[in-house]
């Protein structure tokens, strides 16, 4: 075992996820009334990050797991010790998605959601494939991702468009199911400036699209906070929260990560 792999597994997930699981539930406590009172998912992004690590946080309870990067995912979705030790995992896919790699995402095993769909195009793409890859007549969730904090580097659509685009998922692809919105936004916002404005951004669209379209509130779900800000989402009404190196231990910087996308 490589000295990597060792020092990765003397990381206690359990403890982080019981840890990060119990802050969930006091910042829901926090969260104001005025907001729709859905209990929050937590997502642990597992990416860069071996499988025994992820079947250790799956035999500790965990379901929902997310990665940003389609061959990464696709790997770990078809790994057989994964696909008999995990059989309820669900993964999210929080990545930019390249039309190239759709057909390779659809493929993988237990699929839950693409988190990212930024454009009535990518949307097209994705529900006409899901046709040749899905089981049954099932439908494939999607969140719509949006840019809330206006930096070119950002995927997402500009928050001007997030009806739009949710009006074409739900009336013109029938093989997808909206399931909400989702967003990056800026990291390391000062949150003793005031509540994050990425996050009350999205909890915005999010009103918008439900009056416009005439949604149910209760039942559009926002993905919004990571490891240092998930409990600030929380109370800013964030229904999904994706925390990674809280769970799994920190990553290798950015510009040392191989770039498998
Ligand atoms: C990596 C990543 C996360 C988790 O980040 P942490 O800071 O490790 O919690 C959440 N969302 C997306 C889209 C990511 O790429």
């Amino acid at each position: 075992m490589s000295d990597a792999v060792q020092k990765e597994l003397e990381v206690d997930i359990m403890h982080n996820l019981k840890t990060v699981l119990s802050r969930i539930e006091l910042a829901v406590s926090r969260r104001s009334k005025d907001l729709p009172n859905i209990a929050p998912k937590l997502i642990a992004v597992s990416k860069i990050k071996p499988v025994p690590m992820i079947i250790e946080a799956y035999k500790a309870g965990q379901r929902h797991f997310g990665e940003n990067y389609v061959n990464e995912l696709s790997e770990k979705a078809n790994d057989p010790q994964i696909l008999d030790q995990c059989k309820e995992i669900k993964w999210h896919f929080i990545g930019h998605l390249q039309t190239n790699k759709i057909n390779k995402l659809l493929q993988s095993p237990n699929l839950y959601i693409v988190e990212t769909v930024d454009s009535e195009k990518l949307a097209d793409n994705v529900n006409k494939q899901w046709e040749k890859f899905r089981n049954s007549d099932s439908r494939l969730n999607v969140m719509v991702q949006v840019n809330t904090s206006a930096e070119e580097a950002k995927n997402g659509c500009d928050p001007s468009e997030t009806t739009t685009i949710v009006k074409h998922v739900l009336e013109k692809c029938q093989n997808l199911n909206f399931k909400g919105l989702m967003t990056i936004g800026q990291y390391d916002y000062d949150v003793s400036k005031g509540p994050n404005p990425d996050f009350i951004l999205l909890a915005k669209c999010r009103n918008e699209i439900c009056t416009k379209l005439n949604l149910d509130i209760n039942t559009v779900e926002l993905s919004m906070g990571m490891s240092t800000d998930y409990e600030h989402a929380i109370e800013l009404g964030a229904t999904t929260v994706r925390v990674g190196s809280t769970i799994f231990g920190a990553r290798p910087p950015k510009n040392a990560q191989i770039n498998n996308s």
